[in-house]
């Protein structure tokens, strides 16, 4: 064996696994976990463990292509020089925009970004990471000041009791999950699982609350009345470090005036409400971590503004083995809103008020610098679908299969007047949408950078195989086109590690302690240190002790007074409203083995062994209801589109409710894309969508 693999991190999940590659030299790596990473200490999933299956260069698109004939570099790039060129003269800023990715590395998302928002004078740059997270942006960034987690992985072990909430961790995040059983074997830490569906994590649960979709914000205002009236709040917090707690609670009395009302709205037993309750108050270090079940939701900022509500009330945030924790879908979703990878953000956590716009524009020399939030990624796609939108990039993304209304999405990309992609595969259903220019992009193992995972820390994916075909950085891209537009000195970068620096010195730049995003003790790295980073939890304050990794103890918000905010959450949002049509509801999510459309993972039959075929989970009840028996086939309808399932009878399913996972697509099944059916309805805050509730129907095949 090579006694030097290369260190470098999985593209999967928001853990952020460190992985040893050790080349082949037939275009193959030996995978193993990386001990020495601080995230997994050499663990891996099943994903993660069949990454060398997934290294062909089968599918893999490797050569520009304009027209679908083979081009140039030179000429592709040009292509798109000229055709962005032509849109902003004719039709102004708004009428670009590019669509990026969670799976990008931080290098790529920051040379999209400063391209579009410093120099093409357009905001209209969106990531799918507004799927995954944005209402934990936007919920952090109502209670904090800033999108800041305040914990660290390691706070999952030293806890005495977790809240897992709208969290599979054990399919979603294994390795995390992992970390925290062994915690709990070893220190009898409780857990809680509140989700609509029995699952592999709820299996493991002290307490599984089955709770009705979107109900979340009722129990957590209950909560927080039930820990005001049994006295376990941290009264010396709230008057030291925060502010409208009495609102914040006058308006958790009223939409939690009681314990049967309480369980009433959530679908639940009172008693096992109560268990939680008593848990929770009687429980100091206690984590409660949230993922998609929360971020997902017509009302996702509110959801997890009622969890951060408890946790300030009881002061249970920065200290070890408490606070709330977001868990990240993604390997980068971190590193996108790093870079300002977001409509909404400018760039390095800051937003588009008068002092940031100038600052940042100071700091890239930028002639055009976007002056308001961009569209948003649905209303970006319903822009283009109204013609309003008329030049697009998509970097690293399958819209046309991932986004609600997924049909509506694909007729859109058809009207595009430029429609550009930087992919690593040759067909998807967005490729396939009408991309008139294909850029060939370098994949995971070909390629340097660094992405963010869910508790801060950076660390480097590193190349270990060479470039193929004609396969590019998308930095590089990005850079290349820049040139052509005339902005040369500002995107002359050589390497990734030219670009970080900058992004990690804009970090830092004119930053005095008022922004939580500061790396700038990361912006003299040479190129060896570079090469060499160890993975890197931020802050990385000048000076600040390398412990010192946790937000909030002590107050010290990034808000004006420097206090945390109490939120006066909404009453449950309605959503789609129910028709006689479409009776149940249709929840989407992942399995333990595949990843978002299958690029890579559908690679590996070992992966495709666990469970082979689109499928939809039903009640019994419903389904004697609907005539569909376990094993057969389903039509799954909702007003938006329809898929063809295999049906899985379940008693782990809530009644009224379907679950259908996201990741086939018209490219790996027939007719079995989910996304189609997914309405549109988006958070008012975050503008994620709502992925957890489409009215829909069922009928046998
Ligand atoms: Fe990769 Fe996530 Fe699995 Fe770790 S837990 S190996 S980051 S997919």
């Amino acid at each position: 064996a090579d006694p030097n693999p290369v260190r470098t991190t999985c593209p999967y999940c928001g853990v952020g696994c460190g992985v040893l590659a050790t080349p082949d030299r037939a275009g193959g790596a030996a995978i193993a976990g990386d001990p020495e990473h601080p995230s997994n200490f050499g663990r891996l999933c099943s994903k993660g463990s069949a990454l060398g299956e997934t290294l062909s260069l089968e599918g893999r698109l490797l050569h520009p292509e304009i027209d679908g004939r083979r081009a140039s570099w030179d000429d592709a790039l040009d292509e798109v020089a000229d055709g962005f060129r032509r849109t902003l003269e004719a039709h102004g800023p708004g009428a670009v925009a590019i669509y990026l990715s969670g799976q990008l590395l931080t290098e790529d998302y920051y040379a999209a970004n400063k391209l579009f928002k410093g120099f093409l004078g357009s905001a209209n740059v969106d990531t799918n990471s507004r799927l995954c997270m944005s209402s934990s942006v936007a919920g952090h960034k109502r209670a904090f000041g800033s999108d800041t987690v305040p914990g660290t992985y390691r706070d999952l072990e030293t806890a005495d009791l977790l809240v897992l909430v709208g969290s599979n961790a054990a399919w979603c995040h294994p390795v995390l999950y992992q970390r925290m059983l062994a915690a709990r074997a070893a220190r009898g830490t409780k857990l809680v699982v509140i989700d609509p569906r029995a699952t592999a994590t709820s299996e493991e649960a002290d307490l599984h609350l089955p709770i009705a979709a979107g109900a979340d914000t009722v129990l957590f205002s209950g909560l927080l009345v039930a820990l005001a009236e049994r006295g376990a709040l941290d009264r010396a917090y709230v008057a030291d470090h925060t502010d409208g707690f009495e609102a914040a609670l006058a308006r958790a009395y009223e939409l939690a005036p009681s314990l049967d009302a309480v369980a009433a709205a959530c679908g639940l037993e009172a008693a096992a409400v109560t268990a939680f309750y008593d848990l929770f108050a009687a429980t100091r270090r206690t984590v409660t971590l949230y993922s998609q079940g929360v971020n997902q939701s017509a009302q996702g900022t509110d959801k997890v503004g009622a969890i951060l509500n408890v946790h300030l009330a009881t002061g249970r945030i920065g200290r070890e083995g408490m606070g709330p924790f977001s868990l990240t879908g993604q390997p980068n979703a971190m590193g996108g809103r790093e870079v300002g990878g977001l409509a909404n953000t400018l760039a390095a956590h800051m937003d588009f008020d008068a002092a940031s716009i100038d600052r940042v524009q100071r700091f890239w020399g930028a002639p055009r610098m976007a002056r308001a939030p961009g569209l948003k990624a649905v209303q970006m796609f319903e822009a283009i679908g109204r013609g309003e939108i008329k030049a697009l990039w998509v970097m690293g993304t399958n819209p046309a299969a991932s986004l609600p209304r997924a049909d509506a999405v694909r007729d859109a990309l058809g009207r595009l007047d430029l429609f550009v992609v930087s992919e690593n595969i040759a067909s998807n259903d967005t490729v396939n949408a009408g991309a008139r220019i294909r850029l060939p992009a370098a994949a995971w193992g070909e390629k340097d950078g660094v992405v963010t995972n869910s508790e801060r820390r950076i660390s480097r994916q590193r190349a270990f195989l060479a470039l193929p075909g004609q396969a590019r950085p998308d930095w590089w891209a990005v850079a290349q086109v820049a040139k052509r537009l005339g902005f040369e000195d500002a995107f002359g970068w050589r390497t990734p590690g030219e670009v970080f620096r900058e992004h990690a010195a804009l970090s830092a730049f004119e930053n005095d302690g008022a922004r939580d995003f500061d790396i700038g003790a990361l912006s003299d790295l040479d190129t060896r240190d570079y090469d060499q980073l160890r993975p890197t939890q931020w802050p990385a304050r000048p000076g600040a002790a390398r412990s010192d990794t946790r937000f909030f103890a002590d107050g010290g918000y990034f808000t004006p007074t420097r206090r945390g905010r109490f939120v006066e959450v909404a009453p449950i949002a309605s959503g789609s409203a129910h028709d006689d049509a479409h009776p149940l509801r249709l929840n989407t999510g992942r399995i333990r083995d595949q990843w978002h459309t299958m690029t890579r993972t559908g690679k590996s039959p070992r992966l495709a062994s666990h469970l082979p075929e689109p499928f939809v989970e039903i009640h019994p009840a419903d389904a004697r209801a609907a005539g569909v028996v376990d094993g057969g086939f389903a039509r799954v309808t909702s007003p938006h589109g329809a898929a063809t399932l295999r049906v899985r009878v379940t008693d782990g399913a809530r009644t009224g409710a379907l679950f259908a996972p996201i990741h086939w697509t018209d490219e790996t099944a027939s007719h079995a894309r989910v996304g189609a059916l997914v309405h549109a309805v988006t958070d008012p805050f975050s503008g994620q969508p709502d992925a957890k509730a489409t009215p829909a129907a069922i009928a046998p095949v």
